[in-house]
């Protein structure tokens, strides 16, 4: 294991543009994630295990509900905050940003927005310490992109429902303690409702044999006749609006992240190729090496200000779900590039777990395709310019 030797690249001086409270919460998550997670991220990652003694660690960073009100638990702080600690969770891994997207954004946040008082109060501060896990189960195995064509479903008995359908690609499922699951009522209209671990029928099989997330638990929800109260239905919100309102969240802190896992890899590719002598002199003297980091370099620094502007954005709530598509799609495909460039830059070193870079690239295949696929969003901004839906 090398040591963690990141330091951040800010070339266009975006420092400037961040707050004190900004910067002390992004140094906080980063010397954090270099102490406690750098360490141990390749073991986790070639033994298929989120480790699961880092929550109370997410928790205490602020990872688990940042912009969620402290009257619930939670950190109280803005979207640009909650952006940059995904940029320092995904700059080490995107499995462990992934458990803290899902947490904030997918949990916490449609319990937050659609819930009742009682809800918000029973669940929140527990999510917010990282003592409970939640998982977010809108995925089926014949409904990826058109969520819309769910089957799970529910119908009511008296104060309760009963819930059968099955879930598919959730992550944190094998050891959530919560579930807040999209089904359908017996009008066909989607509703979020919470499901409990324990309750008799509900049951959450891992899924192995993943190249990629491997850090990051994956499984099934499946539900046989779950009876689950009528109480733990999200009140306030029903309709497809109600998750992809989640998915806008858990999108805006994937294109940030994004950007952590591009700023390791050319991290890595820009130390080593000073370290590395070929023909007599290191290898960033050739003008090849330099236009790869500086093609780096340039798009990490307008994806740093598309991301940033979109923080600010959100956070005087005038972001359009568009907006957030295009920024996840171009950082995500930035950053595999850039990964892909990098393993290259350190030639056969590039593939050992020596280096992180195949472990980022791997990653980013998941990225890339979960929260909506990289050809979905290039379709939701073409039905956005055009006022024409090509995906339907
Ligand atoms: C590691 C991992 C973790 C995940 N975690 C979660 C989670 O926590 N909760 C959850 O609910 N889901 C989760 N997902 C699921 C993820 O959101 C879906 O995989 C994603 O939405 C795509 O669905 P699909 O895989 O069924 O692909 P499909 O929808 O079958 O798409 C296959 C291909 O067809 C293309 N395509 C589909 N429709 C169209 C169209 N109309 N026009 C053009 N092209 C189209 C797609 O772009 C894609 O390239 C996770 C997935 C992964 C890999």
């Amino acid at each position: 294991m090398r040591t963690d030797l990141y330091t951040g690249h800010d070339y266009f001086n975006m420092d400037d543009l961040l707050t004190e409270e900004h910067k002390l919460i992004r140094d906080a998550a980063r010397e954090w994630v270099k102490k406690e997670v750098s360490p141990i991220i390749e073991d986790a990652a070639e033994n298929q295990v989120f480790p699961q003694h880092l929550l109370s660690g997410l928790g205490a960073i602020g990872a688990f509900g940042t912009y969620i009100p402290e009257q619930y638990g939670g950190s109280g702080l803005d979207q640009i905050s909650y952006g940059l600690i995904m940029q320092e969770l995904e700059r080490c891994d995107s499995g462990l940003r992934s458990t803290a997207s899902v947490q904030t954004s997918l949990v916490m946040y449609p319990i937050w927005k659609y819930g009742s008082e009682e809800q918000k109060m029973k669940y929140l501060p527990k999510l917010a310490t990282g003592e409970w896990i939640g998982c977010f189960g809108l995925t089926e195995p014949d409904h990826g992109s058109n969520p819309g064509g769910m089957v799970t479903s529910y119908v009511e008995d008296g104060d309760d429902v009963i819930l059968n359908g099955a879930k598919m690609w959730i992550s944190n499922a094998p050891f959530a303690e919560i579930a807040v699951v999209w089904a359908k009522n017996e009008e066909g209209r989607i509703h979020g409702i919470i499901v409990e671990r324990g309750m008799e029928g509900f049951s959450t099989p891992t899924m192995k044999g993943k190249w990629s997330l491997r850090a990051s638990d994956t499984g099934e929800l499946i539900f046989d006749n779950v009876r689950v109260p009528k109480s733990n239905i999200l009140p306030e919100k029903s309709g497809l609006g109600a998750p992809l309102g989640c998915l806008d969240s858990a999108r805006y802190g994937i294109a940030w992240g994004a950007i952590g896992a591009a700023l390791d890899c050319y991290d890595t590719a820009l130390r080593y190729s000073k370290e590395r002598i070929q023909f007599g002199k290191p290898i960033a003297g050739f003008q090849l090496q330099q236009k790869k980091l500086a093609e780096m370099i340039t798009e990490i620094t307008k994806a740093q200000l598309l991301t940033l502007r979109l923080g600010q954005l959100r956070n005087e709530g005038k972001a359009t779900s568009p907006q957030i598509s295009m920024a996840k799609r171009n950082n995500v495909d930035m950053a595999i590039t850039i990964a892909r460039e990098a393993r290259q830059m350190l030639g056969a070193m590039g593939i050992m777990n020596e280096y992180p870079i195949m472990r980022h690239m791997m990653n980013l295949e998941s990225v890339i395709t979960y929260e909506g696929t990289h050809d979905i969003h290039l379709l939701i901004t073409g039905m956005d310019i055009t006022g024409e839906n090509a995906f339907k």
